[in-house]
């Protein structure tokens, strides 16, 4: 070996080995994160709720309707022996949100609860009427009280918690008056912007602004592997393109019985049901098919 090689073997060598005394950490990455997806029954809905484990804690996605179904959701929280680290709600729809309560109560820990300012605003003013419809019917079944987000999240934010970040988009109104998208690295919980392959909710009227809203979503989960929606199976992206398959097609049924009208009879509401099953074969909660007819005849007569 000719003295340039030696020298050049040697700066190698002290490269490669750590100083004396120097700690060596190696790097170690951390395992992804796995989603547990608590799929509530016909009396809550069939609504979805997730608890998201990281490496160190639990980070909840929404939470079910009904007392005893937030509480096997509670349960499965538990079950996990992990602290929750946050609670990050979709949008304010009680079937969503209701479960927050027992989810958190008497827990040791104080988990924020992310909300975009435009949810918060909504829970705040339908809270008290859905609970004044819906407590006669559930009894005690309907949680007796609400447990409100108590932390703002602003549209494109990232919060990050044990080393994963969530991303809240705001993809404005439709199913509900504010819709969020929260992705997690390549995954994105899209709450009732999917309802993937049951009818769906519409009788706030907006079948119009949600089919925009399924366009501003696109591009957000232009890359996502999973989509997990607020009622239905997981699916993928093109779950946003079924989504708008069905508002489409509910439109032009409408439209076609309604013939311009701002409300149906009990004859064309039958006859809106009869097609919306046609296109949907034996999908839950075929109910809500007439509860949004009078509201959607009444958006496409004034657009
Ligand atoms: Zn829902």
């Amino acid at each position: 070996m000719n003295m340039k090689l030696a020298s050049l073997a040697l700066i190698l060598a002290a490269c490669a080995s750590p100083a004396p005394g120097a700690a060596v950490s190696p790097v170690v990455a951390r395992p992804d994160p796995v989603v547990h997806v608590h799929a509530a029954g016909e009396a809550a809905f069939f609504a979805n709720a997730y608890l998201v484990e990281t490496e160190h804690g639990v980070v909840a996605v929404d939470a079910p309707f009904t007392v005893s179904e937030a509480k096997r959701f509670r349960a499965e929280l538990d079950a996990l022996k992990k602290p929750l680290l946050a609670v990050l709600v979709t949008h304010a729809h009680p079937d969503h949100v209701n479960g927050i309560t027992a989810l958190v109560e008497g827990r040791p820990e104080k988990a924020p609860i992310y909300a975009l300012p435009g949810v918060q605003r909504t829970l705040r003013e339908i809270d008290g009427p859905k609970r004044a419809y819906w407590t006669p019917i559930y009894k005690d079944e309907y949680p007796s009280r609400t447990t409100f987000p108590d932390t703002e999240v602003k549209d494109g934010q990232t919060i990050t918690v044990d080393g994963v970040g969530f991303t809240a988009h705001d993809v404005g109104a439709g199913e509900s008056a504010d819709e969020t998208v929260w992705t997690m690295e390549k995954d994105a919980f899209v709450g009732d912007l999917v309802m993937n392959h049951v009818h769906p909710w519409l009788a706030e009227g907006r079948s119009g602004a949600w089919i925009a809203s399924l366009a501003a979503a696109r591009p957000v989960l232009a890359k996502a592997t999973k989509v997990y929606p607020g009622h239905g199976a997981v699916g993928d992206a093109s779950a946003l393109e079924w989504q708008k398959s069905y508002l489409e097609a509910y439109r032009a049924a409408v439209a076609e019985v309604a013939k311009g009208k701002a409300s149906l009879d009990e004859a064309q509401k039958k006859a809106l049901e009869t097609r919306m099953k046609a296109f949907l074969p034996g999908a839950p909660l075929e109910a809500l098919i007439a509860m949004g007819a009078d509201p959607v005849a009444a958006e496409l007569s004034h657009p």
